[in-house]
């Protein structure tokens, strides 16, 4: 039997997130909030999804930290 599985690292953009300014490049911007998680598929279909974790990415330089 041919079965068709994978392991992957799924992020989703879900919205704005505070005003920050970024440790990194030193800009004050408003932060885009992303979430991400693992999950395993079997036919493209999500069979179970684990270690989700919120971030907010800087929008200039791409600096993540969690919250
Ligand atoms: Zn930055």
């Amino acid at each position: 039997m041919f079965l068709l599985f994978g392991f992957g690292t799924k992020r989703r953009h879900i919205g704005m997130g505070a005003t920050r300014t970024c440790p990194r490049c030193h800009n004050t911007t408003q932060w885009a909030r992303t979430k991400q998680f693992k999950q395993f598929t079997v036919f493209f279909v999500p069979l179970a999804r684990w270690k989700r974790e919120q971030f907010e990415q800087c929008g200039i330089c791409g600096t993540a930290v969690q919250g």
